[in-house]
């Protein structure tokens, strides 16, 4: 028995040491006193000596590095080589390409919750919020669309002229260069309010200050190419596209066909060192007017003209050339799901092209690939995370008036527990919608270049985008299906799946991307422990390798105790960094976070190079990564906003609904890894009493729908930038302020409802007709009479949809 307690003491001490994430030196010492008190007060029986043997192995190890060496890591090493795919450019570009921010700490098992509260709360400077209070919001009020999209299938011309002269193309631009010099918060948000008016608008807008010319020219071009084209981007005299899909390289942008060899050729009447380059580009955004085409090609030397003879393959480079250089050819255009912003083809043979044309000049051929990568880690954090916003935030605030004021079996159909249901989902979800924009945006405006965090943002918030924009249309039912100048949602609706398939088409950004880069990317030792056995020196690559070894095994022990430790106590041992209603989803997050690390591990290690391949396990920890991130984005939001009590039931919503998520992510990875008895075993050691986390509960989910259906400051706040009408012809105008006289109406249509239960008012009558046998009845007066009439005027003129006659209908639909 006395052995049992003994290893069992032993046991405990040295969980707490995991637990910790102790330096293995402390670790070590605190071990051996705790031996050493066994020693001298406890009866030393076989679990003494059981646990002296153990410390004694991991003590020889840890002290002769070159005995561990020739005992394990040499052979690890030897065998990581073999079953290691090799990692070509492209991967390593990408791999390198960007910064590892907040989702390295909640991949690691070990989130420090205070480092995500100290960083700075997102804010709009003055000039800024000026810019969103005013310039958009008079752009919004200029754009109609219905127009847009089925009458002109372009902006109209003086939108165009009030888009350029006002600087929206130049937001990116500093303003040394005649830019605004915008931080990508403010990027987001003009991009987030235009967009719930127009999509058109917004992705005209977007592109130039996405990932594109403006953004390449910024961090790689040459100080005379900046002097040359910034101005005249800021100030719309050039509009740009960036041309990189080819017909036959998609998503495997790496292996596009188009092909520049460098030679030299005539420019502006002299022989030139240049490129004479070929492609075939589609889908380009903006370069049916475009007047430079950003292009993305790869570059090849066959006579080394750049200086190095041994090098003929550059790979991906890129170039700015203007529209009417000879030989460019724009192409005709597409029609992306009915939309009206420009995107079509461009092609070019043989076409010559000085070296001062590459973006960056002749020092950054074959650079390209990476150029590529740095700059859609930033603009993949900005434009597709506000389309997302945009989309839930107009949802929000229209089917909270509509399902008010529609009506059927004489209830507004927001009273319905099913309509109710699919009102939840909207609320919840703009909120972390709202939140995550915020958060994501602010990284980039710090410095990071988020390439995981922006893939996360980039797949979540599109889709988060697409199942809002599905309930809505759903609440909304035929009036949001009859298109015409009176629906607000259908032609986002037909808009959602560009977002989708855009910078990263949103499958593959799921299965490969989030997890198959953030795990490498975010574990403290296994990229490096990759390049380690990638190393032609066997020797260096073999200390360098036990070396992280060691620290990785800790690192994995630590991970299992940890999430042995939560898991077992429901993780109320973890710390709770703020007090408060809040304070125990930190702890679950932390437990989440600990079986992530291990979990990931665990797949690492016994899959190896088969887990790039087995995409649907990896998109399971891909979900894991991201609503851990997408929860810490909900807490840090809540945390800036000053906490308001309005909130907390959004808040606990969006923890409750992220921690299911999170289980069922878990629970599907188990159930589906290949080795089963791995799988059962680590649910075991996640999940000691099964499942922990249930969906929100409905009476929560009526909480977050009261305030879509009142006019109220959490409405207003929630749906900040949704651009809505102010006028009673306008598209969402006639609905807001439909609501509003619905509401203001409300106390009195109580009294007619209880005339009526009264049987003083006839029951199957009209609205009108009540109201009129209700002043008839001196129920009401006159003034309740106006208050009523105004609101079911305004009411069925909401319910009304569009029709034309068949002439109009019959082709492009015609005034
Ligand atoms: C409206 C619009 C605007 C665009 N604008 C531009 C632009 O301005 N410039 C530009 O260069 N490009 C642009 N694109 C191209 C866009 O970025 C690509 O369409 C996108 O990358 C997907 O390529 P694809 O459509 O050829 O799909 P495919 O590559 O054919 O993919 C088809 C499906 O297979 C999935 N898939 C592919 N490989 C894998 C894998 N390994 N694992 C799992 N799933 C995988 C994808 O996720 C997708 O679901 C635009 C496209 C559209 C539609």
């Amino acid at each position: 028995m006395i052995g049992l307690v003994e290893l069992l003491i032993m046991l405990a001490v040295m969980a707490f040491c995991a637990y910790q994430r102790m330096a293995m030196k402390k670790a070590m010492v605190i071990n051996g006193a705790a031996l050493a008190v066994l020693l001298v007060f406890v009866d030393n029986s076989w679990g003494f000596f059981l646990s002296l043997l153990v410390y004694a192995v991991v003590a020889l190890f840890y002290l002769l590095p070159d005995l561990r060496i020739d005992w394990i890591s040499r052979k690890l090493y030897r065998f990581m080589q073999q079953v290691l795919p090799p990692m070509n450019e492209t991967e390593k570009t990408a791999l390198e390409a960007g910064d590892v921010w907040w989702e390295g700490e909640l991949f690691r098992g070990k989130p420090d919750w205070r480092t995500l509260l100290e960083y700075k709360k997102p804010t709009l400077t003055e000039e800024e919020q000026s810019f969103v209070d005013n310039e958009t919001e008079e752009l919004c009020g200029m754009l109609d669309d219905w127009e847009v999209v089925h009458k002109r299938k372009d902006l109209p011309p003086e939108v165009w002229d009030f888009i350029k002269e006002k600087g929206f193309l130049g937001m990116i631009i500093p303003k040394e260069y005649g830019g605004k010099g915008f931080s990508a918060l403010a990027h987001s948000t003009v991009v987030t309010k235009l967009a719930t008016r127009c999509p058109s608008a917004a992705v005209t807008v977007m592109v130039p200050n996405s990932l594109g010319p403006g953004e390449l020219l910024l961090h790689y071009g040459t100080q005379e190419q900046k002097d040359h084209y910034l101005p005249r981007l800021a100030a719309g005299k050039e509009i740009p596209c960036f041309a990189l899909t080819s017909p036959v390289a998609g998503s495997d942008a790496g292996a596009i066909p188009d092909k520049g060899i460098v030679c030299k050729g005539e420019f502006n009447g002299e022989e030139t060192l240049g490129i004479r380059v070929t492609w075939n580009k589609r889908y380009i955004t903006l370069a049916p007017v475009a007047t430079i085409v950003g292009l993305a090609f790869k570059l090849y030397d066959p006579e080394g003209l750049l200086g190095n003879e041994d090098k003929e393959d550059y790979g991906i480079t890129c170039a700015l050339i203007p529209s009417d250089h000879p030989g460019v050819e724009i192409g005709r255009r597409h029609l992306p799901m009915n939309q009206a912003f420009m995107n079509g083809t461009t092609h070019g043979k043989d076409v010559f092209i000085p070296m001062s044309m590459l973006i960056g000049g002749k020092d950054y051929a074959g650079q390209g690939w990476r150029m590529l990568m740095e700059s859609l880690a930033a603009g993949r954090s900005i434009s597709l995370p506000a389309m997302g916003t945009a989309v839930a935030q107009l949802s929000y605030r229209m089917t909270g008036a509509y399902a008010l004021v529609r009506e059927q079996f004489k209830l507004p159909i927001g009273r319905f527990e099913g309509v109710e249901e699919a009102m939840a989902q909207i609320a919840g979800l703009t909120y972390r919608t709202e939140a995550s924009r915020v958060m994501t945006a602010g990284a980039v405006d710090m410095g990071v270049k988020p390439s995981v965090v922006s893939a996360i943002a980039k797949y979540h918030m599109t889709e988060m985008g697409r199942e809002i924009m599905n309930h809505a249309m759903d609440v909304h039912a035929g009036r949001a299906i009859i298109m015409g100048e009176r629906n607000y949602l259908a032609n986002g609706y037909m808009n959602q799946p560009i977002g989708i398939t855009v910078e990263g088409a949103n499958i593959l950004t799921r299965n490969l991307m989030i997890f198959g880069q953030g795990a490498i990317r975010c574990h403290p030792y296994v990229l490096r422990e990759m390049l380690a056995a990638q190393l032609d020196d066997e020797e260096e690559g073999v200390k360098r390798f036990d070396s992280l070894l060691f620290r990785h095994i800790g690192y994995g022990v630590s991970n299992f105790f940890r999430t042995l430790g939560l898991g077992l106590t429901a993780a109320k041992i973890a710390d709770k960094p703020v007090a408060g209603e809040t304070g125990k989803y930190y702890q679950q997050l932390t437990r989440m976070s600990s079986v992530l690390a291990l979990t990931s591990d665990v797949a690492m290690g016994t899959l190896g190079g088969d887990l790039k391949r087995k995409e649907r396990l990896s998109a399971r920890l891909a979900d894991v990564l991201s609503h851990l991130y997408l929860c810490s984005t909900v807490l840090k939001y809540y945390e800036d906003q000053d906490r308001p009590l309005s909130d907390l039931p959004y808040v606990k919503w969006n923890m409750e609904y992220g921690l299911y998520k999170l289980q069922e992510a878990f629970y599907d990875f188990y159930d589906n890894f290949p080795n089963k008895v791995v799988g059962k075993a680590l649910r075991l050691i996640a999940f000691p009493y099964g499942k922990s986390y249930s969906k929100p509960s409905d009476r929560l989910e009526r909480e977050l729908v009261k305030p879509m259906m009142k006019d109220c400051d959490l409405r207003d706040r929630i749906t900040q930038f949704a651009y809505v009408g102010k006028t009673e012809d306008d598209v969402t105008g006639r609905v807001e302020l439909a609501f509003k006289k619905v509401l203001a109406a409300d106390e009195v249509r109580y009294k007619l409802r209880k005339a009526m239960k009264a049987k003083e008012l006839d029951k199957n009558l009209t609205n009108m007709e009540r109201i009129e046998q209700a002043i008839e009845k001196g129920i009401i007066n006159e003034e309740e009479k106006q208050l009523l009439t105004d609101a079911e005027t305004a009411r069925l003129d909401v319910i009304q949809v569009d029709d034309y006659a068949h002439e109009q209908i019959s082709g492009v639909i015609s005034d």
